[in-house]
This record gives structure tokens, C-alpha cells and sequence, in this order.
């Protein structure tokens, strides 16, 4: 497949880590989309938004062939199926699907910027990337350089990257 995308994912409501998997699996459905690899799954405190349960997180390494824009509605399909609704900008959700990085290089649209504008702020994304592409070739900053300038002291390892392997649908 054409592209490699690296999709952040988040959530802090319901079971976080079962709807991260339903929707890579839904993503994995598809023809023209595969997911090859996962970070380890993290225990994060909330990010911009403090007064909210903590978030579980973890990076997939996807390969596609859709466009970005087509990746990011398959994206927003599977948020919604796992009930994602929009209130209070960063607050508490089912599951957010961030697209990352890819390997286009830079996309800029209305609806989608890659890289992701804030990725670089947030360890909760940097350290599961480290787990997928610790050189993170992808990137212009080397993810770790960035990594150590930002706390990762309430970061918990909950799962390591075995933990989709196992709810995967063939
Ligand atoms: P943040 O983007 O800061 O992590 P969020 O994920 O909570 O916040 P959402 O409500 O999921 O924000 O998305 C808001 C909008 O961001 C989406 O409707 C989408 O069009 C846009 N967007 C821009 N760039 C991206 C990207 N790289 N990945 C996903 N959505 C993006
Ligand atoms: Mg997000
Ligand atoms: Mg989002």
C-alpha cells in the first residue's frame, strides 16, 4: 500500500481500550487500509482540559492507500461508531483518532493538517510513537529530542504492544 500514517488514539470514557480496538478494527476492515503495528498502551493524565478522568493512549502504525482526507473520514466513521460526541473542546470522549503524521510529508487543509499541530507538546502521543518508530523518520524532529523536553513523570505503561494482538479480528 501506498502511505504509512501514524494515528494517535485517545480516550477516557466507557472502555477506553475496547473502543481503541473496535475502531482499529473497523479501520482494519477495510480493503485498502491495514494496521501493522501498535504502541504499548498508556495511562496518561488529561491534557488541556485537567478536571476530567485520566485518558488511555497508544500510536498505530496504519498503511493505506487512501488520501489523507479519505483516511480522516474513515477516522471521524469509527469515532462515531464508538458514540464520540463533540461538547467541550478536549474534553472527556469514547475515542479520538488523531492522524499524526505520514508519509506524504506535510498536508494542509481546511479539515486536516498533517503533522498534527500540536503533537510535539504532547508526550502522551511522542511516547507511543518512540514504541512504533523510535528515529521517527517520518518527522523532522526526532521524536525523542522533543520527548525530553516534556514531563512524562505520570505517564503509566498499562499494556505492552501485545494488547490489540489479542482482541484483533481476523
Ligand atoms: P486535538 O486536535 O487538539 O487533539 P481533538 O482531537 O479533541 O483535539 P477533535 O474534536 O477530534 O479534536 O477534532 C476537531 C477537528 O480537527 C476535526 O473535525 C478535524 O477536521 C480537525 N483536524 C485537523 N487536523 C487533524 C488531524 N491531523 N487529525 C485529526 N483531525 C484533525
Ligand atoms: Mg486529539
Ligand atoms: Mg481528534
Amino acid at each position: 500500500m501506498r502511505f504509512d500514517y501514524h494515528i494517535g488514539l485517545g480516550g477516557n470514557i466507557g472502555d477506553p481500550a475496547a473502543q481503541m480496538t473496535a475502531a482499529l478494527n473497523q479501520l482494519d476492515s477495510h480493503e485498502s487500509c491495514a494496521v501493522v503495528g501498535v504502541s504499548k498502551l498508556y495511562k496518561t493524565p488529561p491534557w488541556g482540559k485537567t478536571d476530567q478522568p485520566d485518558f488511555l493512549n497508544a500510536c498505530a502504525h496504519i498503511k493505506s492507500d487512501f488520501m489523507p482526507l479519505d483516511l480522516l473520514d474513515e477516522c471521524q466513521r469509527a469515532e462515531k461508531a464508538q458514540n464520540r460526541v463533540r461538547e467541550v473542546r478536549w474534553g472527556p470522549r469514547t475515542v479520538d483518532l488523531d492522524i499524526i503524521l505520514w508519509s506524504g510529508g506535510a498536508f494542509t487543509s481546511q479539515r486536516l493538517d498533517i503533522p498534527h499541530p500540536r503533537f510535539k507538546s504532547r508526550a502522551f502521543v511522542l511516547l507511543p510513537l518512540m514504541d512504533l518508530d523510535p528515529e521517527s523518520e517520518m518527522g523532522p524532529d526526532r521524536v525523542s529530542e522533543l520527548l525530553n523536553e516534556l514531563d512524562q513523570s505520570d505517564i503509566e505503561v498499562l499494556r505492552d504492544e501485545t494488547w490489540f494482538d489479542q482482541a484483533r479480528q481476523p
